[in-house]
């Protein structure tokens, strides 16, 4: 698999769990948020099933002296009472009381009561088991809420609920105890009382320091300390002078004050929920923000990062395979940026510098006499075309150029006289003094042997001539070492137009050949074939 592949692969995972990532912080914030909703709804839930129980406990009561004293007072209330449950039980909404068996059969509990069908007990059971289990089904969602800061105030919510339950529950017993007076209470009272203790107790323990403290006032209220009296003598079995209906409105008014308390729990725990689901909401408004800040910062990381990867990693190669094919060495990959795909264009072109180099002194080396410096035979046809080209490019059709060649005269003597060595100190000397001699445009090449050429651009036959005697008379006065004598023949020749550098150094050839026949150490120029 190709980096370039292997790089996209990765920008596209790091994209998917970026999103993942971000999705799942979504989705849990929005869960949380929407737990928090279905526990907002619980509470309403809670508010009314916690009015029907209210009604049930009245009821229950209310009942309770009916089933003892069929008084028309009595059946007033009883009628009234029921009246008031149904439409608590109206106010119910569809799935509030699904788990709540006996409120199906409150309507003909209610006539068996009206009817007098009904012993008093069994309709204080009753009415005790439906308010158990409604109070079962607060206690499942006080389970199944999903916030942990709220559990220990539902806790105590429920405690308050069950505290006033048995209170409820007590003021039955009492109820039919002194309506009847014909039997000691049974030890269920003093169970009931325990029990009443035990919630109250539990709810102080767990509830909010404001719910604790109206509770303690409460329970110092007139109509507590009153009820928690007469209960108290019943249970020291005391004389007790108070009638039923007496009995009742007090025992009602204590569970009152504690329903007082029960709604301030209730509209605690709403408005702890509410806020939770406000601070939720701010929540998920920030983390989505975030998120889709984050993501797009990570995103456009990844893409710029990917992108900018896969462009420099193609670039270098394209670059490499093209100076490969085209052994063009002198191109250079520019860099992008600071990275390391850039370090290896900078060391890339820091090795197409040492290579360019390397070409440039082989070529050089290629092409210069290693003795004398001046270019060998073999450049100078390159050179030669190079100017022709030149100057049809920036002087139009008229090419002005000479040759000057020359030859050392009777160098086979030096040789033979003073030694090999003598002889190409003289060469090196020759070549030396010419090359100081001439324009740096002119091109010096050592023809071969003791012969040299000099190419003279933009010179005519006469200028060039005049050169060459030049160098003549230079080269005929050097003091060269040891004394030796040195002159040069001179042959020049123009060039005319359908010229090639043979035919042009032919010419040349000819007119220093005509320059060693008359004698040597002078300047001949190219003879003119009048007919042409
Ligand atoms: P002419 O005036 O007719 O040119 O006479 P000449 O002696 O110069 O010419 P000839 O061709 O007879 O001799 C050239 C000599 O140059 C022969 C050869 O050994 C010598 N030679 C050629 N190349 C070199 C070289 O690189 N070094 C030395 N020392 N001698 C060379
Ligand atoms: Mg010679
Ligand atoms: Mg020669």
């Amino acid at each position: 698999m190709s980096i370039k592949t292997r790089i996209l692969i990765l920008g596209f995972l790091a994209t998917f769990f970026l999103s993942c990532a971000v999705g799942f912080v979504l989705w849990s914030e929005y869960r949380d948020k929407a737990n928090k909703q279905a526990l907002l709804s619980g509470m309403e839930k809670v508010e009314r099933l916690s009015a029907l129980i209210n009604e049930l406990q009245r009821e229950r009561g209310v009942s309770a002296g009916y089933l003892s004293a069929a008084t028309d007072f009595a059946r007033t209330r009883l009628q009234s009472q029921q009246a008031d449950t149904q439409q608590a039980l109206r106010r119910l909404r569809a799935g509030d009381s699904e788990n709540i068996e006996a409120l199906r059969e409150l309507a003909s509990t209610q006539e068996k009561v009206a009817e007098r069908q009904m012993s008093l007990t069994d309709s204080f059971a009753w009415y005790s088991l439906a308010i158990v289990e409604i109070l079962d089904q607060i206690e499942g969602l006080e389970k199944n809420a999903n916030l942990p800061a709220l559990k220990r105030d539902l806790h105590a919510h429920l405690h308050l609920l069950n505290a006033k339950e048995h209170l409820g529950q007590i003021r039955a017993s009492l109820t039919e105890f002194l309506a009847r007076k014909d039997q000691a209470p049974t030890h269920g009272l003093a169970r009931q009382v325990g029990l009443h203790r035990y919630h109250a107790r539990s709810f102080q323990q767990d509830a909010s320091p404001a719910l604790q403290e109206s509770y303690r006032a409460t329970s110092e209220s007139p109509a507590m300390k009153s009820a928690f009296a007469v209960v108290d003598a019943v249970l020291r079995c005391e004389p007790v002078d108070r009638a039923a209906d007496q009995w009742f409105s007090t025992a009602t008014s204590a569970i009152d004050d504690l329903g007082q308390i029960e709604n301030q729990s209730l509209t605690d725990l709403r408005q702890r929920v509410a806020e939770e689901i406000r601070l939720s909401e701010a929540r998920l408004w920030w983390v989505s923000l975030t998120a889709v800040f984050v993501s797009l910062i990570c995103l456009s990381f990844v893409a710029t990062s990917v992108h900018r990867l896969v462009f420099a990693f193609g670039r270098l190669v394209a670059s490499i395979r093209q100076t490969i094919s085209t052994s063009d060495f002198a191109h250079r990959i520019t860099p992008a940026g600071d990275d390391e795909v850039s370090d290896i264009a900078r060391n890339f072109n820091e090795l197409l510098e040492i290579a360019e180099g390397l070409i440039e002194e082989k070529d050089r080396l290629a092409s210069t006499d290693a003795l004398t410096g001046a270019l060998n035979r073999r450049k100078f046809p390159e050179l030669f075309s190079h100017e022709l080209r030149n100057q049809s490019e920036y002087a139009g059709t008229t090419t002005c150029l000479s040759m000057i060649m020359f030859d050392i005269d009777h160098f086979k003597q030096i040789n033979d006289g003073l030694g090999h060595a003598a002889g190409d100190a003289v060469l090196k000397e020759v070549a030396g003094l010419v090359k100081s001699l001439i324009r740096k445009t002119d091109v010096l090449a050592r023809w071969g042997g003791e012969e040299f050429m000099i190419l003279v651009p933009n010179v005519g036959l006469e200028t060039a001539s005049q050169l060459a005697e030049k160098l003549r008379l230079a080269i005929e006065k050097h003091a060269f070492a040891e004394s030796i004598k040195v002159t040069v023949s001179f042959g020049v020749s123009e060039y005319h137009a359908e010229d090639t550098l043979e035919t042009i150094c032919q010419r040349a050839d000819e007119a220093l050949y005509a320059a060693k026949s008359q004698g040597r150490n002078r300047v001949c120029l190219e003879r003119i074939d009048p007919l042409k």
